[in-house]
């Protein structure tokens, strides 16, 4: 039980992290082990500092280097402070925060506050060797595009339907709205009919596929496997669980075929028929991979509020994390974190103008 004294507030934050010094003095005990390393030549000895320029030199190769170098941080003016507040803000609100909050608690813009929380998600994206054990149950979920809010999408949206009318004419909601009634969609009564809906086939309206594997009581991995329901086969999935779940484990899944064959690489595979309004059977069941989900979706529809699905995998990843770490103390949060800091680094084109990079 967590007791006053191992309370870990942005109190307690500030006093290891509150000035640019002590920001420093982690880092270089962290990442240097207390002394400071050329990232050329990797020389130790009387490397110097120069203050004026927030810049070491190096004795051997007379090369400079910085503190910064090879982490998030790089390249960024934003205070050392700042960037530790930020990853308290990030690791310790239980469903995550949005670039908006982030900008109000650090009195930065939001541009600038979604650069630093897509940075912070690069620090857990990258590393991800976890290991299941035990009984591990795996689910998929569809994650939609929000055409409404995503003007990428509402541009292909609109090619899209141009292309539509040129082959077959006008569409029958179209020529009822240029006929003057209203949208048959939405305001019914019982609303919402079959031919409302989007069909998935549409190129610009495919859903994104999460792979979600839960230990009982455990750790859970999170997988993107790829936009669109082509992606959703055993040819993806299996060499992911191959890669995340121990071989002795048992598998527990709902009533698809999919992982059918699936038990030959693992100690045996069970499953419950959600179609048959089946959720239990004695031991066997998906609740927590369901619940990893529900909060999934809490995280991103209630604090995220806009996700842009280009950037699923960071999300995923984040959610995971959170996960992963929901029992441990503020500050076991904050320093398993501050682990993975180094070796890393997100530019801010590669967020915004190449797709790949964002998986
Ligand atoms: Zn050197």
């Amino acid at each position: 039980m967590e007791t006053k004294k191992d309370k870990y507030g942005l109190e307690s934050h500030d006093r290891r992290f509150g000035t640019e010094e002590k920001c420093r003095q982690y880092l270089i005990d962290h990442k240097w082990k207390g002394a400071p390393t050329c990232e050329n030549c990797s020389n130790q000895y009387m490397n110097y500092f120069i203050t004026s320029r927030n810049i070491w030199k190096c004795s051997a190769c007379k090369k400079q280097f910085r503190l910064t170098t090879n982490t998030i941080f790089m390249s960024s003016n934003l205070k050392l402070r700042l960037w530790f507040r930020a990853i308290y803000f990030f690791v310790t609100n239980k469903r995550g925060l949005s670039s908006c909050q982030l900008a109000k608690l650090l009195e930065v813009t939001q541009r600038t506050a979604w650069f630093i929380l897509h940075r912070l998600r690069q620090v857990i994206t990258e590393d991800d060797n976890i290991i299941l054990n035990g009984i591990v149950e795996v689910d998929e979920k569809y994650i939609s595009p929000d055409t409404r809010r995503d003007t990428r999408l509402q541009k292909k949206k609109k090619k899209h339907e141009k292309e539509q009318e040129e082959i077959h004419g006008l569409s029958r909601e179209k020529r009822r709205r240029l006929r003057g009634y209203p949208l048959k969609s939405g305001g019914q009564k019982g609303a919402r009919r079959k031919s409302d809906e989007i069909p998935k086939k549409i190129p610009y309206y495919q859903p994104k596929i999460l792979l979600g594997m839960a230990e009982r009581k455990g750790k859970a991995v999170i997988e993107v496997l790829g936009k669109g329901e082509k992606h959703r086969t055993k040819k993806n999935i299996f060499p992911i669980m191959r890669r995340h779940i121990n071989s002795s484990s048992f598998i527990y899944t709902d009533e698809t075929n999919l992982y059918d064959g699936v038990e030959s690489d693992f100690a045996g595979r069970e499953s419950v028929n959600h179609k048959k309004k089946e959720y239990v059977r004695g031991e066997v069941h998906t609740n927590t991979v369901d619940g990893i989900w529900g909060h999934f979706e809490r995280f991103v529809f209630g604090t995220i509020f806009h996700m842009d699905i280009h950037h699923l995998r960071r999300y995923a990843k984040e959610h995971q994390f959170r996960w992963n770490i929901r029992d441990i103390s503020e500050r076991e949060k904050v320093d398993t974190f501050l682990d993975g800091l180094y070796g890393k680094r997100l530019r801010y084109n590669d967020l915004i103008m190449n797709p790949k990079t964002a998986a």
